[in-house]
């Protein structure tokens, strides 16, 4: 058998996206010797394909919106220290029918509600200008959210996991088996006490008997970069759709009301699971999305007429002709209908984490902690 490392580490990490990097901190964190094992050469699914957004208001209170809250602060310290630019901060939700005025006005009178602020559209234009206002019912804004271009953010924390905490990377091998003190890839053994196996979607390689046990599918979804509109958002934008989307706002009863009038005008957009999110680079470009696909989920396949109806709503919203369109692109992400966080011991001493909704990016530092605490405990 071939050895990759001579070394022994405490915690070898299978997966650099947000949820191996994250443990990987928490570990470090810990005074822990770990090593990280990644396929491909960098990060390259879910955790850079998405739009950075750390999103905190919405989240559904049961195991999110706390999780949320505590990764938002470690993002908060980590860009810091890792001098990842926060390109933006906070979000304005526009609610552009009365339905979802009234979701807001109950969201408000929960304790989720903490620092947000429910103005009128002529409040919101005089503090976000370049939101269109008019026929507006009311704006939300929220001042937790964070936004950092991951395709940036996730290579310069591993960098900087590496640098300050001497983190060992392995790219561009793939983990074949994992019996700790072994764990076999394609480039020889590696030794460490304990694993941590954070593959996001690939359902295949290590662990699929528990993976499909737990029910774990994938969801795809599509994006767009659009060229810099010549004005400036000062925070993500999203719109009556999102307020069924998450379960902060999806799970109050004043939500059911506003999905049927949805229903009803918006239905194909519903049909593609699409809801709206403005976020903008510091370049100026606009990352525009999303839409969700649970069946048949081919991220190689993008369809034109999604790209279509997403540029529609965002002319909505933002009250203007979309920029051209620099890029597009796909990614997915696992799903399960029960559960949002998948933390399974199919092993003595490995861990199988998996984030089982598009929330890695908001949630990761905390699952994390969670997992190396109860690991190393
Ligand atoms: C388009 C899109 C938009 C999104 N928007 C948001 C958002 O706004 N906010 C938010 O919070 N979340 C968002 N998400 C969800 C978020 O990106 C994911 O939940 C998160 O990135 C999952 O992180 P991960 O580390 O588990 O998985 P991944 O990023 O998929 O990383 C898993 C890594 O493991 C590696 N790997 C797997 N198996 C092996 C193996 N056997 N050996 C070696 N390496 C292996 C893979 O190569 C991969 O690099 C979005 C996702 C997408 C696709």
């Amino acid at each position: 058998m071939r050895t990759l490392l001579t070394e022994k580490f405490d915690l070898a990490i299978v997966g650099a996206g947000i949820l191996g990097l994250s443990s990987a901190l928490a570990a470090a964190r810990r005074g822990l010797k770990v090593v990280v094992i990644e396929r491909d050469l960098r990060a390259q699914k879910a955790s850079v394909r998405n739009f950075g957004f750390i999103t905190v208001t919405g989240q559904d209170r049961e195991g999110v919106w706390s999780r949320a809250r505590r990764s938002r602060d470690i993002w908060e310290d980590v860009a810091t220290r890792a001098r990842i630019p926060i390109v933006q901060r906070g979000q304005w939700i526009a609610a552009q029918r009365p339905e979802s005025a009234a979701v807001l006005e109950a969201f408000m009178r929960t304790d989720m509600a903490e620092r947000c602020e429910l103005i009128t559209p002529a409040t919101a234009q005089q503090r976000c200008p370049n939101l269109r206002t008019s026929g507006l019912q009311a704006v939300l804004w929220s001042p937790h959210e964070l936004r950092v271009e991951s395709r940036d953010a996730i290579p310069m924390l591993a960098d900087w996991l590496a640098r300050d905490y001497g983190v060992r990377f392995c790219w561009q091998t793939a983990a074949l088996s994992v019996t700790p003190p072994n764990v076999e890839t394609s480039r020889g053994s590696v030794l460490a006490s304990k694993v941590v196996v954070c593959p996001g979607d690939d359902l295949v390689s290590l662990f699929p008997g528990h993976l499909a046990d737990a029910g774990i599918g994938r969801c795809a979804l599509q994006m767009l970069r659009l060229e810099s509109p010549g004005f400036e958002l000062p925070g993500t934008v999203m719109s009556d759709l999102s307020l069924i989307r998450y379960g902060g706002f999806a799970k109050l009863p004043e939500a059911g009301v506003l999905r049927g009038r949805l229903e009803s005008e918006q239905g194909e957009l519903l049909q593609h699971g699409i809801h709206l999110i403005v976020a903008q680079g510091s370049d100026g470009s606009l990352v525009v999305g999303d839409s969700h696909h649970y069946e048949f989920c081919d991220e190689a396949i993008a369809t034109e007429r999604v790209y279509e109806l997403l540029l529609t709503e965002y002319t909505a919203v933002i009250g203007r002709p979309p920029p051209r369109v620099r890029q597009r692109w796909s990614g997915t992400y696992a799903v399960a209908r029960d559960r949002i966080v998948l933390m399974e011991a199919p092993v003595p001493d490995v861990r199988l984490v998996v984030v089982t909704s598009g929330i890695g990016a908001s949630v990761g530092f905390a699952v994390g902690e969670e997992v190396i605490g109860e690991l190393f405990n």
